[in-house]
């Protein structure tokens, strides 16, 4: 008889292109049909910027990033589309034609595009207790996200931040991890509903970093004499594992077994894994307990493992060369590795780790069978393209309409002399401080660029706000301009924008060894905020201080006291109008602190195991305003 003609035909489809084939059967398929370089290259993210000298490496790899931000020129939703679409169309001439995996830090809102919604951080985010807020932020991240091109958001932090000196507390819901486990409903707006990946709507999330990013020890990071920029950030948590199962794992838990997290980045920092606190440090990266033991272990975890930027990098012993990184990462059970700048030094050395057996062909199989499963999981294989239905909603009303809503109830009034506030609507107004008029400021970190940006973002600031409020406002950054008599004053006073490291409110700054000014790491009001405070509250009847910032800052006992109402207003991102609503009384206040507010800066770390600790405010304050 004769054999059937076995001669591929270009109408037919391979059975990894059949979308009616289960997706486990179109990897398994596919992956039968790749080379191991074309694994490595799934294995691999570069940084979009440094693929661009060469397009032909587009389609070899299996992920680019904008990372902290890096943005196409000019900086527009269709731009971001053409974008991603034009690295799509390269990765589609690659032999075996698989879509590229876009990723960007859609932290608080797709921040990267200028024109998005800009939502407050997650730290704002845990104040309201809300879920469902949590999730309706998300949701918009989402659709903003993937109608601009990108599939999948490195975000959220489920971090549980235990000392406001670190940088990053405000990408935390708050201390509590029962409380960072509630506002988890975030991946559901980002994900949807398990199988819905493929939708318009929704992206891939990403919950970081794995794990204990928010428990490392004050003085345990590079301490770097030159920038300084790291006595806290990728530190060592040093912790015991009681502390470590319920402080850094349990949000973990639900985030891979209830919401399906598609993938989770490991952390910067190390674990020490002596109970004593001895120092035994092994950096996440490498930490092959906790990621093949744990987490695809004993939680059965069937999402990807994403590297942070230039992870490996991290991986100790300081001896370490690249390529034994390379190899401790992989066997960890990392799945793709973002190497941004040197993707191909990263490929050429893991190919060696597999050919000399460092690495068995098993773990680069079962790495490219996670990444694989998402990209038909988001439906990349059918629609490589970015769907533009929705790209004309990126900062629409509607949602800047939302996230103003979520804004009003981020607000958390610490402080209130009775009858002080809400105020009054056209009443004279003295406004100061270095946040009233900032929407850099009020944006906040990883706005636009990774340390924020200043480009003209549209949105309301809080001043524009107040000015909505009541037509006589005198504004004066510095309050140097006189005060109307019977005035009341509102200072707003804060942080200005940072990402990682320890951040910096503006307190007193100090010379690195490059001779360079520096940061200060005292969580202080900066002086001329303090003395706006002193001025205006000197001269008025009624003096209301917003705290415009991503974390708790010191205001001095003696200060406090000449204040009539304190609220911290967080970062509250684009919509500043949003914190005028519960000031006027258009809605009441009604946050609660998701951390402890302390009244020194030694008593950072606040709140940790039993000790003592008498802070200015603590978890869960929040005094109460109905609307009028
Ligand atoms: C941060 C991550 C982020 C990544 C990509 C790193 O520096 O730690 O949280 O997702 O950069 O921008």
């Amino acid at each position: 008889a004769k054999a059937p003609d076995r001669t591929p035909t270009a109408a037919a489809k391979l059975p990894y292109q059949n979308a009616s084939l289960p997706v486990s059967k179109r990897v398994a398929d596919l992956l039968g049909r790749m080379t191991l370089d074309e694994k490595i290259g799934q294995m691999t993210q570069a940084e979009r910027g440094a693929v661009d000298a060469d397009p032909s490496k587009i389609g070899t790899l299996g992920s680019l990033l904008s990372g902290g931000g890096s943005v196409p020129t000019p900086n527009t939703p269709t731009a971001w589309a053409d974008m991603v679409d034009r690295y799509q169309k390269a990765a589609m001439t690659s032999r075996l034609k698989i879509p590229l995996l876009y990723g960007v830090d859609s932290v608080h809102g797709h921040s990267n595009v200028l024109g998005a919604t800009v939502f407050p951080h997650n730290i704002a985010i845990g104040a309201t207790r809300d879920p469902s807020l949590a999730r309706r932020t998300a949701e918009v991240t989402a659709q903003e996200t993937r109608a601009t091109g990108p599939q999948w958001a490195f975000a959220p932090c489920v971090c549980v931040a235990r000392d406001d000196r670190w940088g990053r507390t405000y990408e935390s819901y708050g201390e509590s991890p029962d409380l960072v486990t509630k506002m988890e409903t975030s991946i559901d707006g980002l994900q949807g509903a398990p199988g819905e990946l493929d939708d318009p709507n929704h992206v891939l999330a990403t919950v970081k970093h794995f794990a204990g990013d928010g428990l490392t020890t004050y003085g345990t990071g590079s301490n770097d004499k030159t920038t300084g920029t790291y006595p806290i950030d990728q530190g060592i948590a040093q912790v015991d594992q009681k502390t470590f199962d319920k402080l850094a794992l349990q949000p973990y838990v639900a985030a891979v077994k209830k919401h399906h997290a598609g993938s989770v980045m490991p952390s910067y920092s190390d674990v020490d894994w002596t109970e004593d606190g001895l120092g035994n440090r092994i950096n996440a990266h490498a930490n092959k307990a906790l990621i093949t033991g744990w987490l695809k272990g004993k939680m059965k975890y069937d999402g990807l493992l994403i590297s942070d930027y230039n992870g490996i990098d991290h991986i100790k012993p300081e001896s370490y060369t690249f390529d034994q990184q390379v190899v401790a990462g992989v066997n960890a059970g990392i799945d793709m590795f973002m190497q941004p700048w040197n993707y191909d030094q990263f490929e050429a050395s893991l190919k060696t780790a597999v050919t000399t057996g460092k690495v068995k062909p098993g773990r680069i199989d079962d790495a490219v069978t996670r990444i694989l499963t998402k990209k038909f999981e988001l439906g990349l294989f059918e629609h490589p393209y970015t769907n533009r239905t929705h790209l004309g909603e990126v900062g629409s009303k509607q949602h800047r309409a939302l996230a103003r809503e979520v804004v009003g109830k981020t607000q958390v009034l610490l402080k209130n002399k009775p009858g002080a506030l809400p105020l009054k609507a056209n009443q004279k107004t003295y406004v100061a401080g270095s946040n009233a008029d900032s929407m850099t400021n009020q944006a906040g970190g990883w706005t636009l660029s990774w340390q924020g940006g200043d480009g003209p973002i549209p949105g309301t600031t809080i001043l524009d706000g107040i000015k909505s409020n009541t037509k006589s406002v005198t504004y004066s950054a510095d309050a140097s301009a006189p005060i109307p008599k019977g005035s009341v004053g509102v200072v707003v006073v804060g942080e200005t924008p940072y990402a990682e490291g320890f951040g910096d409110v503006g307190g007193p700054q100090w010379t690195g060894a490059d001779g360079k000014l520096r940061p200060s790491q005292t969580m202080q009001l900066n002086a001329k905020d303090k003395a706006a405070i002193d001025k205006v509250c000197a001269a008025t009847s009624t003096c209301v201080v917003l705290v415009v910032s991503g974390r708790p800052v010191i205001i001095p006992q003696t200060q406090l006291k000449k204040i009539d109402s304190v609220v911290a207003a967080w970062q509250p991102g684009t919509e500043g109008a949003g914190v005028a609503d519960p000031l006027f009384g258009h809605t009441g206040y009604s946050g609660r602190l998701p951390v402890s507010w302390p009244k020194t800066l030694n008593q950072e770390p606040i709140n940790v195991g039993d000790r003592f600790y008498d802070p200015a405010f603590a978890y869960g304050w929040g005094l109460t305003t109905r609307a009028h």
